[in-house]
């Protein structure tokens, strides 16, 4: 939505000069985007809403201040939903994205714009977030890869909040290598954020060729089954199943018997939380500003039903409603104990395999306005992902073929907590057999 030219162009002649004289950074020259929900000082930051018109950042988030000081090149932000909230990125204040294969069909959400600035030679990476999917969703729908590690393991100073116990800087590139690089650069400890880990940060980029000659994986039976998954993507990932299988790995069928109350759980945790993190948005500190206010109260009404899109007020509503005193114990305590189960039993399982595969989607790129007047329907794209999300694991998206319509299928790969060194691995493993 925004492209910083001028200031590329200056940025890259002196990354050049470094470079003649041998200083540059590890990143020397690497083209990124930025999604609309991370800061970078002195830039516009809307998270694409109107709510937030005319904002400019004061500071940079850690991720970005990393990316920079290894030589990285910002070519500009991108368009997603209103505070990435959203499967299609058609909630946008700034429009719909399209997806470069097709462009009658949406580019998955919430990271659409940066999906397809990757997906279309316009940056080697892009920083998105994901909270439920927002990552892996189109990276899928887009053909490319989409990563996102372990909750704590990337700062979130300077990611604007959504579901803060969910949210996560994810990573979309072309190749592993890329992915690795970035992420080895951006995680780690920092004092902004007290919820970072403090785990040491391998060198994710030096060891991708430790892949393994047997691994072990687990797929979920239900998820293969499920009605709403589309036939082709059926017949994609049972054709990996068996594959990996002909090849010497273990790939085991199981039983995961909360699978159907993961996306609930997701749902109501983020409304509680985006009803709690939006309510900084009054009309007085940031952006946008009712004209037609009579009083204090009157204005901040005013300026958060003008400045609010659609789903983002249903959002704060639903969360308000399951934060509510006489419901608070029905919806949200409920809520986080079947994520602690969810999250415990997950693990369980990646206790015991190496991976648990799943399609990263049920469907692939639907059309724009597809699903855009059902809610409901828009929440089920994440079926798949949110699991990792609830349970703070990391998962990535695997570009994996295409249907006949020749749209792309993504798988998606999960690790227990801090193996992001053992997903990349496999991850580089998976795409060289391709
Ligand atoms: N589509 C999901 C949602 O609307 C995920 C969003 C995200 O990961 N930011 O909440």
């Amino acid at each position: 939505m925004d492209v910083y030219a001028d200031e590329a162009i200056a940025q890259a002649t002196l990354i050049d000069q470094k470079v003649s004289e041998g200083s540059a950074g590890k990143l020397a020259g690497m083209v990124v985007s930025l999604k609309d929900v991370i800061c970078h000082k002195d830039h516009g930051l809307q998270c694409c809403s109107n709510i937030l018109d005319g904002f400019e950042s004061q500071f940079s988030a850690t991720a970005v201040e990393r990316l920079l000081a290894q030589d990285a090149i910002v070519i500009g932000r991108t368009n997603c939903d209103e505070f990435a909230m959203g499967s299609s990125n058609e909630n946008s204040g700034q429009g719909a994205v399209k997806n470069g294969i097709d462009l009658e069909r949406v580019p998955g959400g919430s990271s659409g714009g940066a999906a397809v600035s990757v997906q279309m030679d316009m940056c080697l990476v892009a920083l998105g977030s994901d909270t439920g999917g927002s990552v892996r969703q189109p990276a899928s729908f887009c053909g490319v890869i989409g990563f996102k590690p372990t909750y704590s393991r990337i700062s979130r100073h300077g990611l604007v909040a959504y579901a803060s116990s969910f949210d996560s800087i994810g990573i979309f590139a072309k190749n592993v290598k890329d992915v690795a690089l970035v992420l080895e650069i951006i995680s780690g400890h920092d004092e902004y954020d007290s919820t970072v880990s403090g785990n040491p940060v391998p060198s994710y980029s030096q060891r991708l060729s430790t892949g393994k000659e047997h691994y072990k994986l687990a797929y979920i039976r239900e998820t293969i089954e499920s009605e709403g998954l589309a036939p082709e993507i059926r017949k994609n990932i049972l054709g990996t199943i068996n594959r990996l299988k002909d090849i010497g790995h273990q790939v085991d069928e199981i039983e995961f018997p909360l699978l159907e109350n993961i996306l609930p759980t997701y749902y109501i945790l983020t409304w509680a939380e985006a009803s709690s993190n939006l309510s900084r948005y009054d009309g007085v500190r940031y952006g946008y500003r009712s004209k037609n206010t009579t009083s204090l109260e009157s204005m901040y009404k005013k300026s958060r039903t003008e400045g609010f899109g659609e789903e983002v007020k249903r959002r704060i509503m639903l969360g308000t409603f399951v934060l509510s005193a006489s419901y608070y114990d029905a919806y949200y305590t409920k809520a986080q104990k079947v994520r602690s189960l969810i999250r415990n039993q997950t693990k369980n399982i990646l206790d015991k395999y190496d991976f648990i595969i799943t399609p990263t989607t049920p469907t692939t790129a639907f059309k724009l306005g597809e699903h855009s007047h059902d809610p409901l329907e828009m929440y089920l794209a994440d079926l798949y992902t949110v699991q990792a999300s609830v349970a703070g694991l990391p998962a990535v998206s695997l570009p994996s073929g295409v249907d006949k319509t020749g749209l792309p299928i993504g798988m998606q790969v999960m690790a227990n907590d801090f193996e992001e060194g053992k997903l990349l691995a496999f991850s580089n493993y998976f795409l060289n057999l391709n």
